[in-house]
């Protein structure tokens, strides 16, 4: 189904794509129910036939919202302000935020900064009589501060209850400053899952930011990313390509330029789908729809994609049988040192596809996996981009994966149900809990540390690493109690009760 850009709404993912935050199952049944042609579940409950039944929970013990997400999207473009239309709350998670942006300008090579953000700082009186005066009034100061090139605008759960006008501040700012003043809708309460605040902030610069007649530049790519490490411009210069990374960390100019790349790519379908899908859609920029970049077969079919629609096939064969050469050796060796090994991916949706992947590259087992959401189909619609089925088909089944948006609660149940020697986890808020059950985990703070060839050695690496620390988890494990009764452990984690 077309985007549509003509609104400044973006519609959530529970709506246009049947995302669900809780399910427990195997992955080939999750991926059977969410076959891209959505056959019935056969279930009795009378809901749409097309809609992935979703798993309920007594309670949320803890998560994370949109808006959130657009902190980590458009509060991180170089040359632009992000103003938080909110209570100063909602705003907590900016300190955590400006660490890994200053980190992220370092690992870059770029001057290292604070980020640059405001929030309106609604009080109760707000809440009764508006707040457009104060956004209009913190529009005006970061101009007067930073003379950015863009001002973002993220609304918040209470501007959305009280209604306050933000497109028309924002087109009202606009025209007073001459820079876009873009509003990003992103409201914690209206969408479940958190990811829909990616798709907010993407909406909006490919609405505003995006340059709207292009001047085509045939060898430069989008990649669309978080904080990670550059693996992609010495892997495109294999491919005489030049990469245009985006959002995190960009520039507005880099943000303007992707309308004129040959094509997108992403290393998370799940950050990647909305932005690559709308360039492709409004621009023509084709989004590469094959299997992400992760393993073997996934690394040398995402590429030969990649170099199908940029006309460098020669290059990327010549690329891809080098690659092969250089790696297998040593993954012979890690396949031995890890024999016998079981691990346990605890992450984003289509990133723990990808890793998985690549544990079952490195010959690991891997009984179980959560995932913090579930999309049962990307944005594109094309079967190419089905990395779950990729999973499925190419490495065999898990049988216990399961879906849950962070809950600390079920995780424990979960890591009983297969008892593994490490975990990989990208959100470390997890990694304490699996500590405390002696199981070490190693936080993927640079999420491309998996990616293409080089990942697959690079994460055998990394477990042996944290395998040599298993004894001190051990010993921890040894030493702490559970906050939890014995009787609520004994529970399965998705029939919870008391
Ligand atoms: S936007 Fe809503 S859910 Fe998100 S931090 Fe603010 S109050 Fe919480």
């Amino acid at each position: 189904m077309a985007i549509n850009f003509d609104t400044p709404v973006v519609v959530n993912r529970e709506q246009r794509l049947g995302t669900i935050i809780a399910w427990d199952g195997s992955a080939s049944e999750l991926s059977d129910l969410s076959e891209y042609s959505r056959k019935s579940c056969g279930g009795s409950c009378g809901e749409n036939k097309r809609k992935l039944c979703e798993a309920t929970g007594p309670f949320t013990q803890g998560s994370c919202c949109s808006e959130q997400m657009v902190e980590c999207q458009a509060g991180q473009v170089r040359d632009a302000v992000l103003i938080q239309h909110s209570p100063i709350g909602c705003a907590a998670s900016q300190v955590g935020n400006s660490l890994i942006y200053r980190v992220g300008m370092a690992m870059t090579g770029k001057p290292v900064e604070n980020l640059r953000w405001i929030s309106t700082n609604l009080k109760e009186q707000d809440m009764v009589f508006g707040g457009v005066e104060r956004l209009e009034q913190s529009i005006r100061d970061a101009w007067e501060r930073q003379h950015p090139k863009v001002i973002f605008i993220a609304t918040s759960c209470a501007t959305g209850i009280i209604g306050d006008d933000v497109d028309g501040a924002a087109g009202k700012m606009e025209a007073e400053l001459g820079i876009p003043v873009i509003p990003l809708h992103c409201e914690g309460f209206k969408s479940k899952h958190w990811s829909t605040g990616f798709d907010a902030a993407q909406h909006g610069i490919i609405r505003q930011i995006v340059r709207k007649n292009p001047k085509k530049q045939e060898d430069l790519v989008n990649v669309i990313k978080l904080w990670g490490s550059d693996v992609f411009t010495p892997m495109f210069a294999q491919l005489d390509l030049r990469v245009n990374y985006v959002v995190d960390l960009a520039s507005v100019d880099d943000l303007a330029q992707m309308s004129e790349a040959a094509a997108t790519v992403g290393f998370c379908h799940t950050l990647s789908s909305y932005l690559a899908s709308g360039l492709e859609q409004e621009f023509g920029v084709p989004e590469i729809k094959a299997p992400q970049p992760y393993g073997f077969a996934g690394t040398d079919a995402w590429l030969r994609e990649l170099a199908r629609v940029t006309n460098r096939v020669e290059k990327a064969e010549a690329y891809i049988a080098r690659e092969h050469a250089r790696v297998k050796p040593r993954l012979a060796e890690l396949r031995k040192l890890l024999k016998g090994k079981k691990g346990y991916v605890s992450t984003g949706s289509a990133y723990a596809h990808g890793l998985i992947s690549v544990l079952k590259e490195l010959g690991v087992e891997v009984d179980g996996s959560l995932v913090f959401h579930h999309d049962p189909v990307y944005d594109s619609g094309d079967p190419r981009q089905d990395s779950l089925a990729h999973l499925v088909d190419t490495y065999g089944d898990i049988p216990s994966f399961s879906v849950s948006n962070r809950q600390q609660y079920q995780f424990y149940g979960l890591l009983q149900r297969v008892k593994p020697d490490f975990i990989l986890i990208r959100h470390p808020g997890l990694a304490p809990l699996a500590s405390r059950l002696g199981i070490p985990a190693a936080p993927l703070g640079d999420e491309h540390i998996a990616l293409g060839y080089q990942g697959i050695i690079n994460l055998g690496e990394t477990i042996l690493e944290i395998l040599s620390r298993r004894k001190f988890h051990q010993k921890l494990a040894g030493h702490v109690r559970m906050p939890y009764k014995k009787s609520w452990l004994e529970q399965d984690p998705y029939s919870l009760s008391n």
